[in-house]
């Protein structure tokens, strides 16, 4: 039988299961020494100034919009390509979300769609208070062009980095927040490193860390400078704001910090498989990933786009020949507009015609870390059968 190729999954090693297993067989199995060895990590792969390990990269991206005061009489925009948990951390907030259309080429958020929209919002006052570009595939927003439009009309960038741990932008780690107030990363096992469920926000801002790691944490402190009254004694803590329990446990720390030291190995056997796809691929009816120059991905995900006029076949007849030929394509992602959840705010098919046309077309094939070539030429050929 022919064995199931997915489309993305984690790798951990002998010395991943001891560090886990380290801390198991030590007293502190959450809050630990590995949250910070993690974060710091991270911190240092980025050349950022902090780094907040938190429950999920969902939790992570709610914290980052507290942290920026995001409200009800608020507007966070972001990409219609995009998971619906970058759209749901504007709306924990009560904040009301909006969409910026796609770039043609990235798919990121368009710089220039951003700045007419801005434009027309300016007019009618409505503009928002936080942007947030999404890194989709591992492949860096044009962040350069959206920095001079956030100091222009007044508002504060989120990177939705869950995809790009890794990955560079002009040079420079994702994550270094040198156009943002905050970088978000996923550690979710189809991502590129993984710590079961985990995220890490990232900042340079003195201020915003410390309003993160409070928030983390129900809104509580421990820091006699922070306090309203003398302290009371030893068990004394004060809660200032609302947070939540978004804490990451030690165990799960322990797996990042094992992972991040392979980072770097994990992004470039990603880098070569996409490479081999873009090689072997070339001649179908496809559009392959471009790659905007500044770029270098980390290459969460390969997505291929059909030349449907070309095809003899429909996207969702390609899409199930390769599942039934054992090969676990998937599609990011639907229009978030599109869900039902949102669509109570009044969106529609039609309003975001590039992600819409992406969303008719993409297909994400196999690509992680232990992919072997065989496997990828068993996906590379099966697609040869089914476009020809
Ligand atoms: C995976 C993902 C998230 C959510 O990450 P979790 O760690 O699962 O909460 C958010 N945004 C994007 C773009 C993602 O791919």
């Amino acid at each position: 039988m022919t064995s199931f190729i997915p489309y993305g999954k984690q790798e951990i090693s002998e010395a991943d299961i001891a560090a886990v297993i380290d801390v198991l067989k030590s007293d502190r199995i959450t809050q630990g020494p590995a949250i910070e060895r993690f974060e710091q990590a991270v911190a240092d792969y980025c050349g950022v100034k902090y780094a907040v390990a938190v429950s999920s990269a969902t939790a992570g991206l709610h914290i980052a919009c507290l942290a920026l005061e995001l409200g009800a009489n608020d507007l966070l925009w972001t990409s219609p390509n995009t998971f619906v948990a970058s759209a749901n951390a504007g709306r924990y907030c009560g904040a009301s979300v909006d969409f910026v259309d796609t770039d043609p080429k990235t798919y990121n958020l368009s710089p220039e769609a951003l700045e007419a929209k801005l434009m027309a919002a300016e007019k009618q006052g409505k503009l928002p208070s936080v942007v947030m570009p999404v890194h989709l595939t591992g492949q860096s927003a044009v962040m350069a062009a959206i920095a001079p439009l956030a100091e222009k009309y007044g508002f504060r960038v989120i990177e939705d980095a869950s995809h790009a741990i890794g990955a560079q932008y002009q040079g420079k780690p994702v994550g270094c927040c040198e156009y943002s107030d905050m970088a978000v990363f996923s550690f979710h096992p189809v991502k590129i490193i993984t710590t079961g469920e985990g995220g890490m926000v990232v900042t340079n801002q003195d201020e915003l860390y410390q309003k993160l790691i409070r928030l983390r944490t129900h809104g509580i402190t421990r820091d006699p400078n922070l306090m309203t009254e003398s302290s009371h004694g030893g068990w004394y803590y004060q809660q200032l704001e609302l947070g939540l329990n978004y804490r990451i446990t030690d165990i799960q720390a322990a797996l990042g910090a094992s992972q991040m030291q392979r980072l770097e190995k994990f992004v470039d056997r990603r880098r070569s498989l996409a490479q081999r796809y873009n090689e072997q691929l070339q001649d179908l009816p496809l559009t392959l990933p471009d790659q905007h120059p500044e770029t270098n991905s980390s290459w969460h995900l390969y997505v291929i786009r059909l030349q449907l006029d070309q095809i003899q076949k429909t996207h969702q007849q390609v899409f199930n020949e390769l599942r039934e030929a054992q090969i676990g394509v998937n599609l990011h992602y639907i229009p978030v507009h599109t869900q039902p959840y949102y669509q109570q705010f009044g969106f529609q098919w039609g309003d975001f015609p590039e992600a819409e046309q992406y969303y008719r077309e993409a297909i994400s094939i196999p690509l992680y870390y232990g992919l072997t070539e065989a496997d990828q030429d068993r996906v590379i050929q099966k697609l040869r059968e089914i476009l020809k």
